[in-house]
Parts: structure tokens; sequence; C-alpha cells
């Protein structure tokens, strides 16, 4: 089974995208992950992409689409995959078409004021990468990762000017997308303001009813 996760920034995508991967043994494929990984590399690649990160812009479809190829490929995402990230564009929806099938899509629905508050309380384990809200889904020990014990931090791109920007650029570019998957009638939308058990229990149910 492919599942796509739709949303805004700060919307829940990584944190339901893992608890999915749990239950249901699929791999999580965050374009974002893979992007900052790159983005680490002392290569000109590495400093360009990080510059492109750090504005909220979008990375070229060709290095992002190179990238998911190669995870797509990976033994450990043989199951299937949940989809966080991408696609971005109507674009990159219909190359997600042509690359594999797409069972379904699940948009987690949260208003703009909500993610701003969300994305100053964010905070993400440079290592790997899990995220923690200061208020909802605090680290077991205050600072550290639950899953790695790195020291936490926060996200260049989660700065309030940054998330302003990419919001803008979510609703410009990837909004449309959702009307591209309910042609197909592939969309699900859940409240993502709600409890955090209550939207994985929401996102879980959308899940079982598509075996
Ligand atoms: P995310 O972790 O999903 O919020 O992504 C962080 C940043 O990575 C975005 O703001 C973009 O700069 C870049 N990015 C992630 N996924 C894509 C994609 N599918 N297409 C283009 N750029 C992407």
């Amino acid at each position: 089974m492919n599942l796509v996760l739709l949303g805004a920034p700060g919307a829940g995508k990584g944190t339901q995208a893992n608890i999915i991967m749990q239950s249901e043994g699929l791999c999580a494929l965050s374009t974002g992950n893979l992007l900052r990984e790159v983005a680490k590399e002392d290569s000109e690649k590495g400093r360009e992409i990080k510059a492109i990160l750090e504005s909220g812009a979008f990375v070229s479809d060709e290095i992002v689409l190179d990238l998911l190829k190669r995870k797509l490929a990976s033994p450990e995402c043989a199951k299937g995959v949940i989809f966080d990230g991408y696609p971005r564009t109507v674009r990159q929806a219909e190359m997600l078409d042509e690359l594999t099938r797409v069972d379904g899509v699940i948009v987690l629905d949260v208003p703009d004021e909500v993610i701003v508050d969300r994305m100053a309380q964010r905070r993400t384990c440079p290592k790997c990468q899990m995220t923690y809200h200061l208020t909802t889904l605090p680290p077991k020990t205050e600072g550290v990762c639950d899953k790695c014990g790195t020291e936490l931090g926060i996200r260049s791109d989660d700065a309030p000017e940054v998330v302003l920007n990419r919001l803008h650029v979510y609703h410009e570019k990837t909004e449309p997308i959702i009307s591209y998957y309910r042609a197909s009638g592939r969309e699900f939308v859940i409240d993502g303001t709600q409890a955090p058990d209550k939207v994985s229990s929401d996102v879980l149910a959308v899940v079982e009813g598509m075996k």
C-alpha cells in the first residue's frame, strides 16, 4: 500500500508517518528529511540545497525525484511507502502517478494560525529528524531526543518569517493537489487540530479502510 500525507508544514505529517510506519510496517519517505541529509554535506550541492531549504522555497523537481527514486528502491520500502512532503505541486503528483500507484491521500487539515503557533514550539532532532512539540508532544527528557539521545534544536526554516513564506508557498503550489486527488476519489480529510491520539486513531482508521 502506498499513501500520501498532505498538509501544511507543521500539520503533523512526520508524526503521523512515524505512527503509520510502526503500525503497518511501511517505510516513511520524507523528501524534506532526505534533502536535509544532503544539505549537511560539505559540497557545492549540499550548500546549494541548504540555502534553498533556509529560504522555504522548493528544491528542483529533478533533484527531489532522484532522491525519491533511490529511497523507493531500498528494501525497507518494498512493502509500501508513506510519502511525507511529496508531492508538493500538481506536476509532482502527476510524476508520482507515473512512477508508482498511490492508493490513498490523507489530508491533515490545520488552519494557518495554529501552524504558526505550533512551529514556534517545534523542536527537531538534528540526527534522526524526530520532531517534538514543547506542550503537546514533549520529549521524555527536556531538550533531548527520545529516540537517539541527541540534543534537540530548532530547524532554521522554522523561524517565524520563513514559516509564513512556507505557508504562502503551500497555499499557492501544494493545496491544488487536493483537488487533483479528490477528482480520482483518493482523498481523505482529517481534522489535524484534534488531540494527537485522536488524529492518529482517525489516520489509522482510514488506513484500515483502504486494505
Ligand atoms: P519539509 O521537511 O517537508 O517541511 O521540507 C523542508 C523543505 O524541503 C521544503 O521547505 C522545501 O524547501 C524542500 N522540499 C521538501 N520536499 C520537497 C518537494 N517535494 N519538492 C521541492 N522541495 C521540497
